[in-house]
């Protein structure tokens, strides 16, 4: 029944902007604002800070998000939190559920993506990975709220164009995705992925979390990530029929490909903050639901297949 409101208050973040921001004292309105942020960073500066290496018996789960509003839920709902910093990035490690999780804040884009990760795996030596947080539609059958499971990611800026002489214009369209390196264990090497697969056993969970709670709007679909934020919608438009993607983002494809190095399952999983297919708005509150739909998959995932 808690669980019930909770979700129902986060769904109703979405259509009322003047609502107070659940553990912030920030208003909605100034959730991307530097007050938000700076009110944020003050909480986690009261979080104990790290002494010494991570120590847990069990292997945690790891959880990514880019941003505090991609991170703060998660974070809140951490027993006995700690913080630590590598590279100044912030990892906070706690439990859930009785089971060791850490949370990072990967902060925007690729490169922050997989150097924050590849930290991470070093320093907890997670047993699974999820990352998380907002993207673009690129469906406009996908409205703002609606959550994506990426059954798949992809790097949509890994491409080869055709070639075209100097005045000829420009045509993106005419392209060939060339992949990212990953390692691939069978072969011993470094070898370029078009696309990285989600964990199944993740995956499922994920579907059964879905299909259990209907108050969210949940689809499984393909993931784009790029440093690129598309407002062309004809581009978009050839990006969805090309390679069947549900959305954009900066950071899934990066994370998937250092798991897939670390021989780590992962999935990723995507709120829509924004869709210019069909609406002009930026929602970035619209983490929140992501978040909410993502602890509980990590509940399922700890008492179904971690048996914990
Ligand atoms: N103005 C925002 C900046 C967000 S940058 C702020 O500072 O609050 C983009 C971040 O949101 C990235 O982490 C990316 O993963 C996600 N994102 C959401 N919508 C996106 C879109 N349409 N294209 C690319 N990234 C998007």
């Amino acid at each position: 029944m808690k669980k019930f409101f909770t979700i129902l208050i986060a769904a109703l973040f979405l259509v009322a902007a003047p609502a107070q921001a659940e553990n912030s004292g920030v208003g909605l309105e100034d959730i991307s604002a530097e007050k938000y942020n700076v009110h944020i960073e003050k909480f986690y500066a009261t979080l104990p800070q790290a002494k010494g290496d991570y120590k847990s018996r069990v292997r945690p789960i790891l959880i990514e998000g880019a941003m505090n509003t991609e991170t703060e839920v998660l974070i809140h709902a951490l027993k006995n939190p700690v913080a630590y910093r590598e590279l100044n990035y912030l990892f906070v490690a706690g439990t859930y559920k009785n089971y060791p999780v850490v949370i990072v804040r990967t902060e925007i884009g690729m490169a922050n993506a997989a150097a924050s990760t590849a930290l991470a795996i070093k320093k907890f030596n997670p047993i699974a990975v999820i990352n998380q947080g907002t993207a673009g539609g690129h469906d406009s059958a996908l409205k703002i709220g609606d959550i994506i499971i990426g059954e798949k990611s992809f790097d949509h800026t890994a491409f080869r164009s055709a070639y075209s002489a100097a005045g000829a214009g420009i045509d993106l369209t005419k392209q060939e995705n060339i992949g990212t390196y990953a390692y691939d264990k069978a072969s011993g090497k470094f070898q370029a992925y078009t696309e990285y697969f989600a964990d199944p056993t993740l995956l499922k969970v994920a579907k059964k979390v879905a299909a259990a709670n209907k108050n969210f709007n949940v689809v499984s679909g393909v993931i784009g990530t790029g440093n690129t934020w598309f407002e062309c919608v004809d581009y978009i438009n050839f990006l969805h029929e090309k390679y069947g993607s549900s959305c954009e983002e900066m950071e899934t494809t990066c994370a998937a490909q250092i798991c897939q190095n670390a021989g780590l399952p992962f999935i990723g999983i995507r709120v829509l903050s924004d869709n210019v297919t069909n609406d002009n708005r930026y929602v970035p509150e619209a983490a929140k639901v992501c978040q909410d739909f993502v602890l509980l998959v990590v509940e399922d995932y700890i008492r179904d297949v971690l048996k914990k």
